[in-house]
């Protein structure tokens, strides 16, 4: 959780300080926010459910972990 909101919050300063640049800095500043709500959002949704690559059974999986371990 403290990982995703300094993301969040560190995301949204870089992305203010950039947007005061003229034209690169609003590009630079549109990538950082669509980055920063992809690493906040978006891989927790891609990882919460998957199947299992071994026996094709649907699993849950922790986004914190690295390793997923299959009950089967
Ligand atoms: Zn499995």
């Amino acid at each position: 959780m403290n990982y995703r909101s300094n993301w969040l919050i560190f995301g949204i300063i870089g992305a203010v300080l950039l947007a005061m640049i003229p034209v690169l800095g609003w590009m630079l500043a549109v990538g950082v926010i669509c980055a920063v709500l992809w690493k906040t959002f978006g891989f927790r949704e891609i990882l919460t459910e998957g199947d299992c690559p071994a026996c094709t059974k649907t699993l849950s999986i922790d986004p914190k972990q690295d390793v997923i371990a299959c009950p089967v």
